[in-house]
């Protein structure tokens, strides 16, 4: 199925004030099918015989629901201006919008071959692409299926216009990079073993209460601001760096700054899955600069002064103890 599939996540602010669309109606089918599944800790999903899982399960709930929402509604197919529809893959999903009799020019493109099918997240991650391309009072039908069929009615309200596309799909896609190495993309999930790279010293473990006591620094990137003289220095300091002046510094955020590369090195032994470690010197718009390690650079393309945005990643896991730990780290700006 590995072809098929794509990894992904989508959040939603959900309010009751100034929202850009609302939920009109919606119609929920249950059904308790074994067509697809993953045990907990399990990283390979399991499917069961496609004739099977597509006639009892996909191709006969998804019509249900949708035929359940029309008629509750009073609504027609032809009502809506957009259709955002789950499916397994292309063909499937093509087979659906036919069944629908639905005009495939108002369907959301599903993105296969781009993203793949990237499960629970995989509808709503379309209706935000189909959210860019409405306008107020656009009625879009959402169709969702996972043991049960869900559809709806999402009514775009004025306030759609306002909604910010900096961060679309679309652009996400346009800007993603190939990994051109299956085993490197497998060693990330951890599907198969990469052995420690030897001689290393043991692993300082990681603290609980320093955690906590660095939580500002370390997770919400705070560095500090002189309230005598303007500078800005992260890590975040007692004394300022300028003007010596003591005990005179406020928390201040970086992580929404926009930022600049000033200069780096990189090596190919410090211990990583994506050799080389780049480690940068990040140049904070406002003031500020810190050294911090660069991802999602591709070395051959780095350039001083080029655009940098901070990014919050999970930095090393603690097996023996089960503590993640996270950080920031610079990347080139992805979507502009
Ligand atoms: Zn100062």
């Amino acid at each position: 199925m590995d072809p098929e599939l794509g990894e992904g996540a989508v959040a939603f602010l959900i309010g009751n004030n100034d929202v850009a669309a609302t939920v009109e109606a919606s119609y929920f089918v249950s059904d308790e099918i074994l067509d697809l599944w993953r045990e907990e800790g399990n990283p390979i999903v399991r499917i069961w015989e496609d004739r099977f899982s597509m006639d009892e399960g996909y191709m006969s709930l998804v019509p249900e629901a949708v035929n359940g929402l029309i008629k509750k509604t009073g609504t027609k197919i032809s009502d809506f201006t957009r259709a955002v529809v789950y499916g397994p893959d292309s063909r499937r999903h093509r087979d659906m919008i036919g069944k629908l009799k639905l005009d495939p020019k108002l369907v959301q493109e599903p993105f296969f071959g781009k993203m793949g099918n990237t499960g629970t997240a995989f509808t709503l991650q379309l209706l935000t692409s189909a959210m860019e391309s409405v306008k107020a009072g656009d009625k879009i039908l959402l169709v969702n299926y996972g043991n049960g069929a869900d559809a709806m009615v999402i009514k775009a309200t004025s306030s759609i216009s306002k909604a910010s596309t900096t961060r679309s799909l679309g652009k996400y896609l346009a800007s993603k990079r190939i990994v051109g190495d299956y085993v490197k993309y497998a060693s990330w999930r951890n599907l198969i073993p990469v052995a420690e790279p030897a001689r290393r010293p043991p692993d300082e473990m990681p603290s609980p209460a320093n955690l906590h006591r660095s939580r500002d620094r370390n997770f919400r990137f705070y560095g500090s601001k002189c309230r005598h003289c303007g500078t800005v220095q992260y890590p975040p300091t007692r004394i300022c760096a300028s003007c010596n002046t003591k005990d005179e510094l406020d928390p201040y955020r970086l992580s929404d700054k926009p930022a600049k590369l000033f200069t780096y090195s990189y090596d190919l032994i410090s211990r990583t899955k994506d050799p080389p470690v780049v480690v940068s010197l990040t140049d904070f718009e406002g003031g500020g600069r810190t050294r911090i390690i660069l991802a999602d650079g591709d070395v051959q393309r780095l350039q001083r002064g080029m655009p940098l945005e901070m990014s919050f990643r999970k930095s090393y896991y603690y097996p023996s103890e089960g503590i993640t730990n996270y950080y920031w780290k610079s990347t080139p700006v992805r979507v502009e």
